[in-house]
């Protein structure tokens, strides 16, 4: 593979070199729509920061994507939940139960979010700090009305940031939940963020955690595929001291609490020492283990379709949805636990609930090891008549 010349890190301008052109593999959007490509995979060698090329290909694919981009499609526009502990909770909820363990917020503040979406981050916090003066920011004004009836909620903005800082700002807090991951300049979205924060004011982010998922890779508008050691380097570079590194609010998830750096003219820090050899072979790790899982999932289909069974995917997010692409013609439905997604079709496949599935169906849980064995451990008893397979490690 020839190298370009523009193969810089995005994070910290450092030599990024190719990983794997990604060619072999498809992709799959942020909203969970097929893409005929994953882009190529970079890696820092400063740094360790696992990143897409951003060529000219990508940026035409995240202009499409994001031209027709539609939040949550499958239940209806709900949001998300998730299901780990066997209860329904909307994924925010479970967010701010994590991230509030760390911080040390006064009862009354003023946050700004940053792409907040339909305000589903602004209504969780809301729950847990009512005190609070909320304000969202979106790049486009689609979901306004969404967002100025959560309760708490004084303002929407739209456009340029610091317009929002000059009217209601400076904050007392500012979120950026499930962005920086698109940013393909994560350290200047960072810096930006510090002019409308008060001294002393929080900085809260979360991304996806590229250590925890290696299905991350697979989503074409993620750029930047952050694990905590590099999440915490671009808070260092944008003149943030982290307060708490979150690699346990969410599973899946990596997230900071940080605060600005007095005196902005520190050096900024070096990258952990250990960090890009980290970086590599998760990044390397990662390929082969999606290209390992594919063809587990792939002979389990076979195996099962030559016994008269049937072959499912559980899930209808990223991973599963990718599995599905790449497993074309092997898959008879998709499993899923939401019940707002059952007797829709995903992708050409029908969704159906695990108790709606014919005995003796083949689950492919399309999970990283650990979280797929707990999925199988959490349903295995009340689905007796299906067959969880789970991913080796
Ligand atoms: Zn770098």
């Amino acid at each position: 593979m020839s190298r370009a010349v523009a193969d810089i890190c995005a994070l910290c301008g450092g030599s990024a070199t190719a990983v794997s052109p990604g060619a072999a593999f498809s992709g799959v959007t942020s909203d969970i729509k097929p893409w005929p490509r994953m882009g190529g995979i970079l890696c820092c060698e400063a740094c360790g920061h696992v990143q897409k090329r951003l060529d000219g290909q990508w940026r035409a694919d995240a202009s499409a994507i994001y031209a027709d981009y539609v939040m949550y499609h499958l239940s209806g526009g709900a949001e998300q939940v998730v299901f780990d502990t066997g209860q329904a909770c909307p994924r925010t909820a479970r967010l701010i139960a994590g991230m509030a363990r760390a911080w040390d917020l006064p009862q009354t503040g003023r946050l700004l979010d940053v792409g907040c979406g339909g305000g589903a981050f602004l209504a969780a916090f809301r729950q847990a700090m009512p005190g609070w003066k909320l304000y969202g920011h979106d790049h486009c004004a689609q979901r306004r009305a969404e967002v100025e009836a959560v309760p708490g909620v004084c303002g929407f903005h739209c456009g340029a940031l610091e317009e929002a800082a000059a009217q209601n700002g400076p904050f007392d807090a500012v979120s950026l939940i499930y962005v920086l991951e698109h940013m393909p300049e994560p350290v200047a979205e960072l810096s930006r963020l510090r002019g409308l924060l008060k001294p002393g004011g929080t900085l809260m982010v979360m991304v996806p955690d590229f250590a925890q998922n290696p299905f991350d890779l697979a989503v074409v508008d993620h750029c930047g595929h952050f694990f905590a050691e590099t999440l915490a380097h671009a808070a260092g570079l944008a003149g943030f001291d982290v307060l708490a590194l979150g690699r346990h609010w969410m599973a899946k998830e990596v997230g900071f609490l940080a605060r600005p750096r007095a005196g902005a003219a520190a050096t900024p820090p070096a990258p952990g020492a250990q960090a890009p050899g980290q970086g590599l072979a998760l990044a390397q790790g990662s390929l082969d283990w999606l290209r390992r899982t594919v063809d587990t999932a792939r002979n389990a289909a076979e195996t099962l379709h030559a016994k008269g069974r049937r072959f499912a995917l559980f899930g209808t997010a990223i991973a599963g949805s990718w599995l599905a692409q790449e497993l074309s013609g092997h898959v008879d439905c998709f499993v899923d636990e939401d019940a707002l997604r059952w007797g829709k079709t995903h992708l050409g496949l029908p969704i159906i609930g695990p108790a709606q599935a014919a005995p003796g169906t083949g689950l492919f849980l399309g999970f990283p090891p650990l979280l797929a064995g707990g999925i199988a451990q959490r349903l295995g008893p009340n689905y007796p008549h299906l067959d969880f397979i789970v991913p080796q490690g």
